[in-house]
């Protein structure tokens, strides 16, 4: 890893449990033997959130899986991130490719929504990632570049970021980018960060992969210099395959 940070490995469960499957999947990650020097993040459907803060060792910390724009008032269905500060969430996942692609959040909103939760002292696991014709049209930079840029031209400060370049093709799919692949666009961002922010930021700031990441493939990726953790979704609902890639650091 090149990022100067501690590895990172964020679990986004998306939409799926009840309150006895969550309960089952917090006692095995309280009964998992994790790697010490690895931030470990798990990213609760917002109602379970409670269940888990309550159930779960601290030595997890909580994220949304995404937030309203800005304070709280009347917008119905929203939750607001002062809401998730009082919860416990450290943490808030935006820029998913399922809320670019399925609901339509754009890159100016999705920065909006960055700056304000880092305002609010919440940290942003900000997501981005090309779809599968954009790779093949050749143009994987050019769409990270431009979800980057929406991010540096809202944020007040990089402080308190995590990006996750997450292929939209690898999502959910079994299709796992290469290491090579992975490693490559994860340089391309952090010499974007450095001509574009600072050197300094970009030798900070950690990148994460996620897209099909599981216990099998992690060790692989985990070796290439430029990945410094990983978002995990499918793999992330079973405890023991959760903590063998978050044991994975290398
Ligand atoms: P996946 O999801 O691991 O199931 O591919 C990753 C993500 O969407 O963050």
């Amino acid at each position: 890893m090149a990022g100067s940070g501690k590895f990172f490995v964020g679990g986004n469960w998306k939409c799926n449990g009840t309150k006895d499957s969550i309960s089952k999947l917090v006692s095995e990650l309280n009964s998992a033997t994790l790697e010490s020097d690895v931030d470990v993040v798990v990213a609760p459907p917002f109602v379970y959130i409670d269940q888990v803060k309550n159930s779960l060792s601290d030595r997890i910390e909580i994220s949304a899986q995404n937030c309203w724009i800005g304070k709280g008032g009347a917008f119905t269905g929203e939750i607001s991130v002062e809401q998730l500060k009082d919860l416990g969430c450290k943490w808030v996942i935006l820029g998913h490719s399922e809320r670019r692609h399925i609901i339509g959040e754009d890159d100016q909103f999705i920065g909006k929504k960055a700056a304000y939760a880092l305002n609010q002292g919440v940290g942003v696991i900000a997501c981005i990632g090309e779809l599968l014709e954009e790779r093949e049209a050749g143009k994987t930079f050019d769409v990270c570049f431009q979800q980057m840029k929406a991010y540096a031209d809202a944020v007040p400060s990089w402080d308190n970021i995590v990006i996750a370049y997450e292929p939209v093709w690898a999502i959910g799919t079994g299709k796992v980018a290469t290491p090579a692949q992975a490693q490559e666009v994860h340089v391309a961002i952090r010499d974007w960060l450095s001509k574009n922010v600072s050197a300094e930021v970009a030798s900070k700031t950690r990148i994460i992969y996620g897209g099909s990441v599981n216990g099998g493939n992690c060790a692989e990726l985990a070796k290439q210099e430029d990945i410094d953790g990983f978002l995990v979704g499918g793999a992330s609902l079973k405890g023991p395959e959760f903590a063998t890639i978050i044991n994975s650091v290398t």
